[in-house]
């Protein structure tokens, strides 16, 4: 198995968005002047195994447009074709794309690829109902309609700690599972490589790893108890298993590609 990370640009997110403080302001916070953070990477996985290429998430697209709380930095030579170009592979070569949520930074880029795009029924239920659908349209960030998205159950039981699961490989070494928080449908993706290490790849769970140790709510996702329950387990599951813990936003991601940390 190799595991590559994609990056399709960059983005810079204000204060109060990667430190999101407890309470009403949380959220308010983040329509207000602040500090911006230096700019962090928009990551997307390749991951080749077994004869396939699963990928996880899609990246972001030049055409997305900021938010009060984000700006992008993103080209076209900068999407998914030229990330995969740099592995030396295109969007035709990828067997299976799956979403960790249906936020553009993750599935705009999925209108490079073909065929079906799997999410989490959830999610992709939460996407359609009309809260979702008020803030896709104030924010400016429209599911892209040319993509074929396709529900996921999580119907395989538990898997570590994680209470519910589904399997992506056949031979079970490449698993989705549930860590809800950031939106209430997210999903992470587990990789157990050929060392028996358990690759995570977290998507927005948390944006880092100190984030994940200080069990601290980031500010967009609907119910802070979600999220921190969500941190609880990652936490549990890498006390039980040797696991690298590779969040989408995360500066360090790359360099901990090739490290077993313990949590
Ligand atoms: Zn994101």
């Amino acid at each position: 198995m190799q595991i590559h990370a994609l990056t399709t640009g960059v983005v810079r997110l204000k204060r109060a968005f990667l430190f999101a403080r407890e309470g009403w302001r949380r959220q308010l916070d983040l329509f207000l002047p602040d500090e911006w953070c230096e700019p962090v990477p928009i990551h997307c996985w390749a991951i080749e195994h077994a004869g396939r290429i699963t990928l996880v998430d899609t990246g972001e697209t030049a055409d997305v447009r900021d938010v009060p709380f984000a700006r992008f930095e993103v080209s076209t030579a900068e999407e998914l074709p030229a990330a995969l170009a740099a592995i030396g592979r295109s969007p035709a070569d990828v067997d299976t794309v799956v979403l960790t949520h249906m936020h553009g930074d993750h599935m705009d880029g999925a209108v490079h690829t073909r065929g079906p795009v799997l999410v989490h029924d959830e999610e992709l239920a939460f996407a359609r109902t009309r809260q979702a659908r008020v803030m896709q349209r104030i924010l400016r960030q429209p599911v892209p309609a040319s993509v074929a998205f396709q529900g996921m159950t999580l119907s395989d039981g538990p898997f570590g700690a994680f209470g519910r699961s589904r399997a992506l490989s056949d031979d079970g070494r490449i698993v989705v599972v549930d860590t809800p928080g950031h939106t209430p449908g997210h999903v992470s993706v587990i990789c157990i490589d050929d060392d028996g290490r358990h690759i995570m790849l977290a998507g927005d769970a948390t944006d880092t790893v100190e984030q994940l140790r200080a069990l601290r709510a980031d500010a967009v996702g609907p119910k802070t108890a979600v999220s921190i329950a969500t941190m609880r387990t990652i936490l549990v599951h890498a006390r039980e298993h040797p696991t690298v813990y590779l969040p989408s936003h995360d500066r360090e991601s790359v360099a901990r590609l090739g490290d077993v940390m313990t949590l």
